[in-house]
């Protein structure tokens, strides 16, 4: 397929040959033809994909018809809004659409927090069709009346997951009630996972779905996310999880026998209905369990990496890592057993502070950075984190994944301040 299949005008064409694109990639082929058909979309995909001009190229073909070279600001409202949770991936973004708009007279603008508010007023006072924002200024700038929302178009949501990380969903949900209810929603995520479905289910309206993430292994398939928790409460937040959510057929895993058994016992004396299988319960015992897991007797079956070896546990909803294993490898191996063909798996691992070398080498091994999140009501406590940012054996929760995708509350705080 090429970029001329996908139905963009002559400018946009021409900015494409300019940018040396000459195919579209799978995400821009799949997205495109569905926002240019003005439904809502749901896109995996990360950065790196070509996602930005997934959605940028379509939409600029959409607003052409509301390009005009009018000095009133008037006849430029803000018909495209696009939300992005970092000032590098806004002003990234911005540019992208000033390359592919370039042979169109369509206003761009960008705003991001940090900076004074003044030039940035006085642009979007003069109009503008496009203005990609991070949540948090937005707000100031709409609170203070230098921007009207009231004729958008379209919304997008870039890099949904990492904006929930940061805490944002309060600003969009204030931003999504700025704007009219009749209107296209693009949602871009690097992960699906419940959170980014939750918010999906809530904004989109009978979404068309896009999924490009790389399949490299079985544990792509598997939605993965971490959840940062003191070891202490460890317990406490599986039991929540399970309960809040519902869930049910959870594989549980733990390092140790000693753990499991323990664990299982704790869950059932909360009337979280839980069995162990490990090493030091007989074949017979440990069949017994698993009958009682798979019947739906008990909700939670918690497991030893050894001990589920070698058992018929496959196709599972949900599979929780208690603590992540001591080899990587054992990552693959438990999160394997969740995902039911054609169905999405999905894998929790609760990590404590002290499991930063091990959540390095899972995050090695896939060579991605699993997405890190905290519960409300089950933050780490920032007295146990202080020290450990101090440089105890280097083990900073904000330096566990390497990259700006893991974050902890230890860095989330500045960098949500820094986004505003
Ligand atoms: P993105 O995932 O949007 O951050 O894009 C990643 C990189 O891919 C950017 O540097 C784009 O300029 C580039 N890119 C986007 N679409 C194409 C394409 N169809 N062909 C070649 N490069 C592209």
């Amino acid at each position: 397929m090429s970029f001329d299949d996908l139905g963009l005008s002559p400018e946009l064409l021409r900015a494409v040959t300019d940018e040396g694109y000459t195919t579209p990639t799978p995400v821009q082929e799949q997205s495109i033809p569905i926002v240019l058909a003005g439904d809502d979309l749901m896109a995996r995909a990360q950065t790196g994909t070509g996602k930005t001009a997934a959605f940028a190229l379509p939409i600029l073909q959409r607003l052409k018809a509301h390009a005009n070279t009018s000095f009133s600001p008037a006849r430029h409202p803000v018909r495209a809004l696009i939300v992005t949770p970092t000032r590098e991936l806004a002003v990234q973004v911005e540019r992208s659409f000033r390359a592919y708009g370039r042979h169109l007279p369509l206003r761009i603008a960008v705003v991001y927090g940090g900076v004074p508010m003044p030039p940035q007023e006085k642009q979007l006072l003069g109009g503008i069709e496009i203005l990609v924002a991070t949540p948090g200024r937005l707000l100031d700038h709409a609170g203070s009346r230098t921007v009207n929302l009231g004729q958008v178009e379209v919304l997008v949501l870039d890099e949904a997951d990492r904006m929930l990380d940061m805490g944002f969903i309060e600003d969009i949900r204030r931003i999504i009630a700025l704007l009219p209810s009749k209107r296209q929603n693009l949602l871009f995520s690097a992960t699906f996972d419940p959170e980014v479905r939750a918010l999906a289910h809530s904004l989109l309206h009978d979404p068309r779905q896009v999924d490009v993430a790389p399949k490299v292994s079985a544990a792509e398939s598997v939605e993965q996310v971490v959840y940062l928790v003191d070891a202490d409460r460890k317990r406490d937040l599986l039991a929540h999880l399970v309960r809040s959510r519902d869930l049910r057929q959870v594989l549980v895993f733990t390092r140790t026998k000693h753990m499991a058994a323990r664990l299982a016992s704790w869950l059932d004396r909360v009337r979280v209905d839980a069995t162990a299988i490990h090493g030091d319960r007989s074949q017979a015992d440990r069949e017994k369990a698993l009958e009682q897991f798979k019947s739906g007797e008990v909700r939670v079956l918690v497991a030893t990496d050894v001990a589920a070896r070698g058992l018929d546990i496959e196709g599972l909803p949900q599979v929780v890592n208690f603590e992540l294993p001591y080899h990587a490898q054992d990552y693959v191996h438990r999160i394997g057993r969740t995902g039911r063909a054609g169905m999405t798996g999905h894998a929790i691992s609760l990590v404590s502070l002290d499991e930063e070398e091990q959540l390095r080498n899972v995050n090695k091994l896939l060579k991605r950075d699993l997405p890190i999140r905290q519960v409300r009501g089950f933050e780490l406590d920032p007295r146990a984190t202080a020290p450990a940012r101090s440089g105890r054996g280097g083990s900073t929760a904000g330096s566990r994944s390497g990259t700006s995708r893991g974050r902890s509350s230890a860095s989330r705080a500045p960098r949500t301040a820094a986004a505003r």
